[in-house]
């Protein structure tokens, strides 16, 4: 068995954080890490107790949700909020951070970005980045760590079934071939 690297697993606990994330415009997942330890987590909310863009819909003003607080900013408050320093940290983002999240992070004393998604890389952001001497790497999650299209891919085989049913494929070979996938998926649904 293969071994999951730090990088893959702090990037796909961004990733499952992102499952969270209550605003419908981006699924975002952020994880504050020191030492190779998670220290804290956010995702794109509203205010904690607050209405959510998911079950009411998103208050937009000039073009950006304004319920909503981003990921990383959750990530940053949570170490606010319970005292743990973010000095000399990295962060793990599940896309490139929006200026204001590059200004917070820089100012949060966080070292290092690590983002799997390019988003709108703002160049204003990479100028500020520099100058401060935070590094930022791309890490793209590699999904067989984290399979996040399972849905997407029950569907495509189903396509598939359907399409060897219309083209005269013998049912012993195509209840074979279901099997398999109901074994493959068991676990969902
Ligand atoms: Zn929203
Ligand atoms: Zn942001």
């Amino acid at each position: 068995m293969e071994r999951i690297s730090w990088d893959q697993y702090f990037m796909s606990q961004s990733h499952l954080l992102a499952l969270r994330s209550t605003c419908e415009r981006l699924s975002v997942g952020a994880t504050i890490v020191r030492e190779k330890r998670v220290i804290a987590g956010g995702y794109n909310g509203s205010v904690s107790g607050g209405d959510h863009c998911i079950e009411v819909g998103c208050k937009v003003v000039e073009g950006h949700c304004v319920r909503t607080i981003h990921a990383e900013i959750n990530a940053i408050l949570q170490c606010a909020k319970f005292g743990v320093p973010t000095e000399g940290a990295e962060i793990y983002v599940t896309h490139f951070p929006c200026l204001n999240c590059c200004k917070t992070i820089i100012q949060s004393g966080i070292r290092k970005i690590y983002y799997a998604e390019d988003y709108r890389n703002h160049p204003y952001a990479i100028e500020l980045l520099e100058a401060a001497g935070v590094e930022y790497e791309k890490v793209e999650l590699d999904y067989l760590h984290i399979d996040t299209g399972i849905k997407e891919k029950i569907t495509l085989m189903t396509k598939l079934i359907q399409e060897l049913e219309a083209q005269g494929v013998e049912e012993e070979k195509l209840r074979h071939y279901r099997e398999q996938i109901n074994d493959l998926f068991m676990h969902v649904e």
